[in-house]
């Protein structure tokens, strides 16, 4: 099967690509999508949050594609149907030294455009949530809850209404660069492609390396699992309730989102997972696992005191309920175990560099007519519009 460009991978950024490469060119466009139904894996396994921009430096990639990504989903969801509702977000800070980081984003909140509202007191607080519990806090009534899956399945059928062949169950095995183009096999026959988008994910370094592309990375897999409130107390969490960031620390803690369902999730945390699609605390894909462990960049990172501290309260509060639902009592402290029943899990694609660095911006590697997407990382669903706009235009110039 002859295609101008192929994409793998069919989920948020893949799919964005393609719409705007439809949008852009007339080439004939296919994406590839290893799994029979979409929104499988991170888009389809995340806490559905747009993230206004408040938490990115002025002037970074995820600063600017969160910013323009939360007005243009917003957009598209009102658009299209899709459920969004846009009830803001609540940050709160426990001690000085959070209060302090307050100050911090409000300033970054202030110098990237953002609304925010500064809170100096509990009573404050407790009228945006009554049940929340800090000394002050930040909140962003720009923060938003959609629907993912339905998001991602509004971008198939659109991008398929504008002539791209999407094929669902084509998982590809192996990726070859020939003359004039790639030739891709796949566990449902052979494709060729003058131009091709590696949007795979969890999996995009792998296929990156078959072509000698970002040797220098690994993605290292890090399950995010989340408690759902039961519904008898789900008035303990109105919108959103999430701790102040720590910049030291990759990931930020267990927080509070009201889905468009209106459930309230908890979570997620941050431990390794023992493979790229380990949703369980009890999978394991030897391979992947080897692949991890055996990882210089990964062994790089454990060699930290931080990350073997973050790393070791991360298992208890995937393996302890008692210590998932301490953190969740941070913010909200009457809720207790029982309130909290086992929801789902997602994984992150974390890409890790071979000096053991978590790669914190979006990354992606032009090469001889493709462009692999080596780092979607969060807040990569708010983004994903204007990052797969971005990655056409990149394109589209080559072509
Ligand atoms: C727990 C969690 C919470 C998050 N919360 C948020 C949030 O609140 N807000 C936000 O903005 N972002 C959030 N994110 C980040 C966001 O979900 C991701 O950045 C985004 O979904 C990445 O999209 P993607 O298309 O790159 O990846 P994916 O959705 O993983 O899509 C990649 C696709 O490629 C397919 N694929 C892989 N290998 C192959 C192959 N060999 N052949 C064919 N197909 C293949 C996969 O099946 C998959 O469908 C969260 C992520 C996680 C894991």
């Amino acid at each position: 099967m002859y295609h101008d460009v192929t994409i793998v991978g069919g989920g948020c950024v893949g799919l964005s690509v393609a719409k705007h490469l439809s949008e852009l060119t007339d080439l004939d466009v296919a994406v590839l999508e290893k799994e029979h139904h979409l929104a499988a894996h991170q888009s389809g396994r995340n806490s559905g949050v747009l993230h206004p921009g408040f938490n990115y430096p002025q002037g970074s990639k995820k600063a600017r594609f969160a910013i323009e990504g939360t007005s243009r989903m917003k957009e598209y969801c009102a658009e299209h149907d899709i459920p969004c509702d846009e009830h803001g977000v609540l940050v709160v800070a426990q001690d000085d030294s959070e209060e302090a980081r307050l100050d911090d984003l409000a300033r970054q909140a202030e110098a990237n455009g953002v609304e925010y509202e500064l809170l100096d007191s509990q009573t404050e607080i407790r009228e945006h949530e009554p049940y929340a519990a800090g000394k002050a806090a930040l909140y962003a009534p720009e923060a938003a809850s959609v629907d993912s899956q339905q998001y991602v399945y509004e971008l198939a059928r659109e991008v398929q209404d504008a002539g791209v062949d999407l094929y669902t169950g084509y998982e590809v095995t192996r990726v070859e660069k020939m003359a004039g183009g790639y030739h891709l096999a796949t566990t449902n026959g052979h494709f060729e492609a003058m131009y091709l988008v590696n949007a795979a994910g969890l999996h995009a370094d792998e296929l990156a390396h078959q072509v000698g592309v970002g040797e220098r990375y690994q993605v290292v897999p890090f399950r995010g699992e989340y408690y759902e409130v039961r519904p008898e107390s789900a008035d303990l969490c109105r919108t959103m309730i999430y701790p102040t960031p720590d910049p030291e620390l990759p990931f930020l803690g267990v927080h509070y989102t009201r889905r468009t369902d209106g459930k309230i999730i908890v979570g997620p945390n941050a431990v390794l997972a023992f493979g790229r699609e380990a949703y369980d605390n009890t999978d394991i894909n030897p391979r992947d696992l080897y692949e991890t462990l055996t990882y210089e960049g990964f062994r790089k990172l454990l060699s930290s005191k931080l990350m073997v501290k973050v790393a070791w309260d991360e298992i208890n509060k995937s393996y302890r309920k008692e210590k998932f639902t301490e953190a969740s009592q941070r913010l909200v402290p009457d809720i207790r175990s029982e309130d909290l029943q086992q929801s789902y899990a997602g994984i992150r694609a974390q890409l890790v560099s071979d000096d053991g660095e978590l790669v914190k911006d979006p990354l992606f590697v032009e090469r001889e007519n493709a462009v692999h997407i080596l780092n979607a990382v969060s807040p990569g669903l708010t983004s994903s519009l204007p990052f797969g706009e971005h990655i056409a235009e990149t394109l589209a110039e080559k072509i």
